[in-house]
């Protein structure tokens, strides 16, 4: 039988704290077959689309939204956790289920009006991808989509960007 997408991840019990079932994408990643399948999917509704960037969410989203930017033939933005960028940031702040994170973007790197694409490879609660369209937002920049390989819907991420108004593609559940 066709393998697909969902074939190629993996299940981790108890990572990084007991009960908690991580989804491995490293083992989807080291396929090439299955790398490729993944990126031609995500990309498969925005190809032909303008599209100025791609940004990727630290960090998984970095790895998929490289080939993604790569394909389209666009630039790529990275979306970092706090500390992590060397130039001029704007942060924001989102909750966890314990405590708080913060991303960051340099403050130019989207211009106002710049159409891009957010790329992450999971989407459960959305609290992080929230983040990466504020941040995008304050820059001036519209989102005209985000993508993911998997989608944890009873974490409502989902509905939460849909929400906003977001258009949301996802490859698996
Ligand atoms: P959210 O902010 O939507 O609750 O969580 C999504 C973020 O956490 C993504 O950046 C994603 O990489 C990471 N994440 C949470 N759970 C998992 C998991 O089971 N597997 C992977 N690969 N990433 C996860």
């Amino acid at each position: 039988m066709t393998k697909t997408v969902k074939d190629y991840i993996r299940t981790i019990v108890d990572f990084p704290h007991e009960g908690i079932m991580f989804r491995d994408v490293t083992t989807l990643f080291a396929d090439a077959r299955g790398f490729r399948m993944a990126i031609d999917q995500l990309l498969n509704p925005y190809a032909g689309r303008p599209i100025d960037k791609v940004v990727g969410l630290e960090a998984r989203g970095f790895i998929l939204g490289g080939a993604v930017a790569h394909q389209l033939s666009t630039g790529f933005v990275p979306i970092r956790k706090k500390g992590k960028l060397p130039g001029a940031v704007i942060s924001e702040a989102y909750q966890l289920e314990y405590g708080e994170a913060v991303m960051e973007v340099h403050d130019d790197a989207l211009k106002p009006g710049e159409r891009v694409l957010i790329v992450d490879d999971l989407l459960a609660t959305g609290g992080t991808a929230e983040a990466g369209i504020k941040l995008c937002h304050r820059l001036g920049a519209e989102v005209i989509g985000c993508a993911f390989v998997i989608d944890l819907p009873e974490l409502g991420g989902r509905k939460r960007l849909e929400g906003l108004g977001m258009e949301v593609h996802t490859l698996a559940e």
